[in-house]
């Protein structure tokens, strides 16, 4: 039988950071030395290829330049791959993996990410069980066919729909939480697969790439006492086209006249509002509360249980389809990935 051949795309963050013994601060090395410090990656059953950024970054510094960098590393490799391991920085992870899921349209492989709290060489590091199971993961196959058909996060024995996954702790082994959606693999003594909840891409759908993403969008975090000028100044920004609003609980924002028809006339600019909630868990119900039932009279779209990480990603994507409004709205209400139950 043939084993699996899965490629492992370095781009940076703390998995492959050293101390500087000046500074003190920690900074990304070579990914050479990476791999030689996990001998263990040899006892796999699967062989593994490498391919790295020239320079790899701490993720504080991701950009959609870099999404369309991995997306085009993935499709160049997708018929000699049988799944791939993503080594990212914890901080945007949830962003790049949710940016991914809507950039590789028919996606049938695995494309998993994963980093660590602590780097790789250090005595207590996550790196090492969070990068073996990762690769596990992306190599388990049935009848010939990888198991998992998706962009997912995997991190301290859970893997995750990436789509679905929020950073919650800067400290903790456990950094990750998907709050709307069930865990895909749990990691004990054996790996337990939740089939039901995997995403099973359409059959024999090949793999379409989108590579362009429209950033001219803004995230405003409702916050008790947010003034006029501030939210007038963002919706005059030139070229906004989108705006995700993280709203209060099930979708709730101050009902005073001036907010709503600020909301109103950017609308009728036809500039998309999204209403995302701030809670980690739980979903937008406009009309749930006398609060929320302007908004939905306005036209503010729901995001529904998104993360506010996989809203920012489809805006950007959906953004860059040309879409009437009404057609915009469908299509941000609906899945397209996974992303919204
Ligand atoms: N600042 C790092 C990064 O996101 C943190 C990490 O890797 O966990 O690249």
């Amino acid at each position: 039988m043939k084993i699996p051949n899965i490629l492992l795309i370095y781009t940076g963050g703390t998995i492959g950071m050293i101390k500087d013994p000046e500074t003190g601060a920690l900074r990304s090395f070579d990914f050479d030395s990476l791999l030689d410090k996990i001998p263990e990656l040899k006892l796999l059953a699967c062989s593994i290829e490498t391919i790295s950024f020239d320079k790899p970054i701490d993720s504080s510094n991701m950009k959609p330049a870099y999404w369309i960098k991995i997306a085009e590393i993935i499709d160049k490799n997708y018929n000699s791959s049988d799944g791939f391991v993503v080594l990212h920085g914890s901080d945007t992870m949830s962003y790049t993996a949710s940016a991914l899921s809507f950039m590789l349209e028919n996606l049938a492989k695995p494309v998993i990410f994963t980093g660590s709290q602590l780097p790789i060489g250090d005595l207590r590091t996550d790196a090492k069980e969070n990068l073996i199971t990762s690769i596990q993961i992306a190599s388990l196959q049935e009848k010939e066919q990888p198991v998992i058909k998706e962009v997912c996060l995997y991190f301290e024995y859970k893997l995750y729909r990436g789509n679905r996954t929020t950073k919650i702790n800067a400290e903790h082994f456990e950094a990750f939480a998907s709050l709307n959606y069930p865990d895909l693999v749990e990691s004990g003594v054996h790996l337990k697969v939740n089939k039901e909840y995997l995403l099973k891409p359409k059959a024999g759908a090949s793999l379409k790439l989108h590579k362009t993403l429209n950033n001219n969008i803004a995230v405003i975090k409702l916050f008790p006492g947010i003034s006029k000028n501030v939210l007038n100044s963002i919706f005059s920004t030139p070229s906004l086209q989108g705006v995700i609003l993280e709203t209060y609980g099930a979708g709730n924002t101050t009902s005073e006249t001036w907010f709503i028809n600020t909301l109103k006339e950017s609308i009728n600019k036809g500039i998309h509002i999204i209403n995302i909630t701030q809670c980690s868990g739980g979903s937008v119900i406009m009309g749930q509360y006398e609060t929320s039932t302007q908004l939905k009279e306005i036209g503010v779209i729901s995001g529904k249980d998104m993360t506010t990480e996989a809203a920012i990603a489809k805006l950007m994507h959906l953004l860059s389809k040309n879409l009437s409004t009404k057609q915009f709205k469908e299509h941000f209400e609906s899945s397209i990935c996974g992303e919204i139950s």
